[in-house]
């Protein structure tokens, strides 16, 4: 179900459990400011979840309070997964989907990382 993107963030969130590792994940990357993993229904050959460590709801949430070393620690990151999985020569697709008309379904934000075939045009009709 899509969830609210203003709502307060919500530590039982499986992202949340993820971080915490009480859950696993296909880990493909961490640092200091984000984990990446595979997606558990991909829906491209290459389906990677890029998240920050702190507890932010979304996309807006992120770009609003995280600090700067933050915002720029999560976009190195996603560059980084991206590099280091060959994807930067035939290209990849970036999606963050924010709130409830985009379909966001985990409350905690992510990146969606897509690569692996010609990924079609950007949007369904
Ligand atoms: P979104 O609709 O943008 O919120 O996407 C949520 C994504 O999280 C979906 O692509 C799910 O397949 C993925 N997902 C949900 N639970 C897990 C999990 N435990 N491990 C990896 N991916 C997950």
């Amino acid at each position: 179900m899509a969830i609210d993107a203003t709502q307060p963030y919500d530590e039982t969130n499986i992202f949340a459990r993820i971080l915490r590792g009480e859950i696993p994940s296909k880990t493909v990357y961490e640092d200091e400011h984000a984990l990446a993993f595979h997606d558990i229904a991909p829906q491209a050959p290459a389906h990677i979840l890029v998240i920050p460590k702190g507890a932010y709801v979304s996309w807006d949430d992120f770009s609003a309070r995280a600090s700067d070393a933050e915002i720029a620690g999560f976009v190195r990151a996603v560059g980084t997964v991206a590099r280091a999985a060959g994807m930067v020569a035939p290209g990849y697709r970036l999606l963050a989907n924010t709130g409830p008309d985009a379909g966001q379904e985990v409350p905690h934000l992510h990146v969606h990382i897509f690569a692996g075939r010609p990924l079609g045009p950007m949007l369904a009709r």
